[in-house]
């Protein structure tokens, strides 16, 4: 069976530990690889690697501009190149379903890499000649060592989208996937590696988030982390993580509110609402979870539902027909499961699915029904937790005010959207909820290059376009005097 290895100082590498992962088909509940179990040790390697790579006149730091924009042109090349290996690999290990793997996160992966690539000549200061003979610039500098924890979901997407804006800027980075989730990275490495990143450049270490994860973000010379994952986990590593001051990018969790109006063309909105909840299996961090509607089309909404959502195709996530697969483990379907159970418990009913599905060969794998929650109140905790599953929850509001305030209601500010077909109050709606996107008659559509941050206890960074690439740069400023002068400041110095 294939063993999965880090990518350490420009060689494939076992931990010592000589313990693995296995790596299970969520589909069907089989071992179909088995990935090197790092070790403190491991990461230790890693980032001595990457910070020698930092070091000034390495292969690394001489690279011009131009040289690392070439190189992550080379890099996305060689990803796309690899598409149809990575999407398979990806919906084997992941059960993300083809059609998104293939036709979505390569090119996200890809797409990040030469994008990025495409700013490398953005990173300048500013110069200033006000005081005579004096001339101040400020530069942009890279920061030093950069950790990305990446998450199981998008992991290809999300890892890409951390170490592409950091190489541009000159930093080195060790990556550390998720457990769940690394024999799609591992593959980008292959793609990294050929590509001719310089050793310790780009770093790969693998292993639990306990061990490798928090020895990571601990590590008095990472300058950054770059963490994508659950709020409770970015709160424990900020809390490691204090002592040696670092830069963060936390990208959290979220419990996006869909609100829908009664002037919406619902038509459309539904379809939408359905995009934004059941992509993925809901396993998508500004997934629309939570379904705002006006009173007087709330019926008529839940009746589109009904007759829409069962036509939803879940099937086997390799077939490129399937749209719905299951969930990534058979520990995350319990936990789903579990809240759904808790919804009933706390007074919700629920209208569509609500289980596991098992008949046939579904039972072999952790496949969770599209569910559809009603009777919902802002104090649930099916309402305020992030539950990460294809589980819609619906309230129903009165007008615009308590819309937003409903909206409002959870510590997260991740993303949101609206449906109405009145502009001026779209956008009222926009700027009252308090989230880093907003969509107005959309969901999940966006504009590349443009950034986002992510609100509340979503996270702290800046994601995406040149300003999210300066943050992977520290401003310095340099002051050139002309000519050599003394302060003339202490007596008896003339
Ligand atoms: P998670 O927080 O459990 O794990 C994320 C990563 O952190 C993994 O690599 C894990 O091994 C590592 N980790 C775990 N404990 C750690 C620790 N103590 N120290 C350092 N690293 C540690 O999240 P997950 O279950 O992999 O992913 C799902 C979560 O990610 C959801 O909450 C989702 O909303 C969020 N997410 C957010 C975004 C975003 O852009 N805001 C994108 C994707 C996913």
């Amino acid at each position: 069976m294939d063993c999965i290895a880090m990518y350490i100082d420009g060689q494939w590498v076992e931990s010592d530990s000589g313990n693995v992962t296995d790596i299970v088909n969520p589909a069907n509940g089989r071992v179909i690889a088995q990935a090197t179990r790092g070790t403190a040790a491991d990461v230790d390697n890693a980032v001595a690697a990457a910070k020698r790579a930092f070091a000034p006149g390495s292969a690394w730091r001489t690279l011009t501009a131009d040289d690392r924009a070439a190189l992550m042109v080379k890099a996305a090349d060689l990803i796309e190149a690899r598409a149809e290996k990575l999407a398979v690999a990806e919906t084997n290990s992941m059960g993300r379903v083809y059609r998104e793997t293939r036709y979505d996160d390569v090119y996200a992966a890809s797409g990040a890499f030469r994008y990025y690539a495409s700013l490398v000549h953005e990173l300048q200061g500013k110069a200033s000649a006000e005081n005579g003979d004096m001339m101040t610039v400020t530069v942009r500098e890279p920061l030093g060592v950069c950790a990305v924890i990446a998450p199981w979901n998008y992991s290809m997407g999300t890892t890409a989208a951390g170490m592409a804006p950091a190489l541009a800027a000159g930093n080195p980075v060790v990556v550390k996937p998720s457990s769940l989730a690394p024999v799609a990275t591992a593959m980008m490495f292959e793609a990294l590696a050929e590509a001719g990143f310089p050793a310790g450049s780009v770093n790969l270490v693998l292993g639990s988030g306990g061990e490798v994860g928090s020895a990571l973000a601990a590590h008095p010379d990472v300058a950054k982390i770059t963490f994508t994952g659950g709020t409770e986990t970015g709160r424990d590593i900020i809390g490691r993580s204090a002592t040696s001051v670092k830069r963060y990018s936390m990208e959290l969790g979220g419990k996006s509110p869909f609100i829908m109006f009664d002037d919406a063309d619902l038509d459309v909105a539904v379809d939408r609402l359905m995009f934004g909840i059941f992509l993925s299996q809901g396993q998508v961090c500004i997934a629309g979870s939570r379904l705002l509607v006006q009173q007087g089309v709330a019926e008529r909404v839940l009746d589109m539902l009904k007759e829409r959502v069962p036509k939803i195709r879940i099937g086997m996530p390799l077939d490129p027909d399937t749209e719905f697969g299951p969930m990534v483990s058979k520990r995350h379907m319990e936990r789903v499961l579990d809240y759904i159970r808790l919804g009933v418990e706390e007074g919700a009913r629920i209208l569509i699915g609500g289980h596991r599905i098992a008949e046939g060969a579904f039972g072999e794998g952790y496949f969770v029904e599209p569910t559809v929650l009603v009777d919902c109140t802002q104090d649930m905790r099916v309402v305020q937790e992030e539950i990460f599953g294809p589980v819609l929850t619906v309230q129903t509001f009165a007008d615009e005010e308590e819309a937003i305030r409903l909206a409002n209601g959870t510590r997260y500010g991740l993303a949101g959207g609206v449906f109405t077909s009145d502009l001026g109050r779209a956008l009222r709606v926009c700027s009252g909820v308090n989230t880093g996107i907003m969509w107005a008659n959309a969901y999940l559509e966006d504009t590349a290059g443009m950034a986002v941050s992510p609100h509340r206890q979503s996270g702290m960074s800046v994601d995406g376009g040149l300003d999210g690439l300066l943050e992977y740069t520290v401003l310095k400023q340099i002051n050139l005097k002309m000519t050599p002068a003394k302060s003339g400041w202490f007596a008896g110095m003339e």
